[in-house]
């Protein structure tokens, strides 16, 4: 006699192979969700992954059209997917199709995954940095929602190609100002001519991480950069990892957050934003204070703290008037600077917090370490 139990698993068994029949037989139309079909994911993988090949494929399509020929390895390839959604779905398996067809690669920095909100047009940039030139591909939104049924070539807006490299954008202010002002990229020129020259100049990986966080590469985060790399140097972690407070907040943070790996969600990281009149009120020996950085002291000790802050260089670029070439320029010059952050990082105050007192201690509600270290003026504060 055959058992309940084993009558159970039969039929258990049985269903389970219908399942995959059904899967196999129909593999877009399975999940059921509140009686309605929702689309598979690995069909939405496919798909999305078939859009990033037509982006790399048009791309060299248009190189091929200029008479180009650009080797796979001079490729850098720039982009917002898996940032970028459409109409709610994923979009990070653009990146694969764009690898494939492009040969570009995360541990070569000739992938670049550029940080931007949800609801950004997905856009890919495909620059070669022997000749110079930039396809840049934009996908319409109205296209891209019809999912399956639409041909993946027709979903981009007609390629965009302009010479990006450094040496004839800076020969050229006037005309690239024009062309930022009728935003030839899609509003993202600023961010792919930056990154774009600096991975061709060889930015190290520190710098691609802190630039793809950011969004683009301006002396700003160059100077975060430089700040985490002189930590490393000079004011090395303890078994803690840092505590990091900002006490005038810019570009840098996304460096630091991305580099140290000190963040609010970890309660690593701490911002103030002071007015002119706070700033007004620090003491001149702490009025270019910018970041308080912590670590823990070996053995359980205490809290020690290096108040910090940026010099900035009088770099050998000329003031053109336009504020991406000035940047531009400058953010090559501090690419070159990265082995000597010393040379900007300036140390204004070492000290070592009460014991039993911790950074987020001096980083609540009222309370101002600036203060707390008498770095203000008597009768004012930050908060
Ligand atoms: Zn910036």
């Amino acid at each position: 006699m055959k058992s309940a139990r084993g009558l159970k698993k039969r039929c258990l068994g049985r269903v389970a192979l219908c399942g995959i029949l059904l899967w196999m037989a129909c593999p877009g139309l399975w999940a059921a969700d509140g009686g309605e079909t929702t689309v598979d994911p690995s069909w939405e993988y496919e798909w999305w992954k078939r859009v990033g090949e037509a982006a790399a494929e048009s791309a060299l399509g248009s190189f091929e059209k200029m008479g180009l020929r650009p080797r796979k390895a001079d490729l850098v390839v720039m982009t917002n997917a898996g940032y970028a959604e459409v109409d709610g779905r994923s979009t990070q398996a653009v990146l694969d199709g764009l690898a494939s067809v492009t040969g570009s690669s995360r541990g070569r920095h000739s992938l670049v995954e550029v940080h931007s909100a949800p609801w950004a047009p997905l856009w890919c940039a495909v620059y070669d940095r022997s000749s110079g030139w930039n396809v840049y591909l934009e996908l319409d939104p109205s296209r891209a929602a019809a999912g399956k049924e639409t041909a993946v070539p027709g979903l981009f807006r007609p390629a965009v190609m302009e010479r990006i490299d450094s040496e004839h954008v800076l020969a050229h202010p006037s005309s690239w100002d024009l062309k930022i002002k009728n935003k030839v990229f899609g509003g993202n020129e600023f961010r792919i001519l930056t990154i774009a020259n600096a991975v061709a100049a060889g930015a190290p990986t520190a710098a691609v991480r802190a630039v793809e966080f950011h969004d683009h590469y301006c002396p700003g985060v160059a100077s975060g950069i430089l700040m985490a790399q002189y930590l490393k140097t000079h004011f090395p972690p303890g078994e803690g990892g840092y505590f990091v407070h900002a006490v005038k907040p810019w570009c840098k943070e996304d460096a630091l957050l991305v580099l140290l790996n000190a963040t609010p969600g970890k309660r690593a990281y701490a911002v103030d934003y002071p007015t002119k009149e706070d700033e007004a009120g620090r003491l001149p020996e702490a009025a270019e204070a910018a970041t308080i950085v912590y670590r823990r002291q070996k053995d359980g000790g205490g809290w020690e703290g290096r108040v910090l802050a940026f010099s900035w260089a009088e770099t050998p670029c000329p003031k053109t008037g336009s504020a991406l070439m000035d940047k531009l320029c400058a953010d090559l010059w501090y690419l070159k600077q990265m082995e000597h952050p010393e040379r900007y990082v300036k140390v204004l105050k070492d000290f070592r917090l009460p014991d039993g007192v911790s950074p987020r201690d001096w980083a609540g509600p009222g309370v101002d370490p600036l203060k707390m270290l008498g770095l203000m003026q008597t009768g004012k504060s930050e908060k």
